[in-house]
């Protein structure tokens, strides 16, 4: 991948992020636009499109990404109230960056999982 990744510029320190923690595997950086006080996203530094590729190809390096989540959750202070850790796949889930993210949610109550009923 690379250059055509926003994330994979952002690894590559080509796009400027608001870093809260690095390993040699994953990076987590503030989002954007963010949608609760906390909103931050944890990524696999290596490219890989969603977390069904990345669990399927990589499972040592998913687990890697869970781990760093919740090191960050512990450091931004979710742990007590509790957070949502949630990886939007493909159309159906919204996805709009197409390099694998967890999205950690927190720092107040986050209401129902989804906006609207569809069952
Ligand atoms: P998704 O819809 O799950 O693919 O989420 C993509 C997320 O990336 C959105 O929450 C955006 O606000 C966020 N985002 C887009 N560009 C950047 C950027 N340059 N730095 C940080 N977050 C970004
Ligand atoms: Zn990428």
């Amino acid at each position: 991948m690379g250059s055509d990744c926003l994330f994979c510029r952002i690894v590559a320190g080509e796009i400027p992020a608001t870093v809260v923690r690095e390993t040699d595997t994953t990076l987590a950086f503030r989002d954007i636009d963010p949608k609760a006080p906390v909103h931050i996203l944890v990524i696999p530094k290596e490219h890989y499109a969603d977390i069904a590729t990345l669990a399927q190809g990589d499972p040592a390096l998913a687990a890697d990404v869970l781990a760093t989540s919740a090191a960050v959750a512990e450091d931004e202070g979710l742990l007590g109230d509790g957070f949502r850790l949630m990886f939007n796949t493909g159309a159906y889930g919204g996805q709009e960056v197409f390099h694998v993210h967890a999205h950690l949610l927190g720092g107040a109550p986050l209401g129902p999982m989804l906006a609207r009923d569809l069952a």
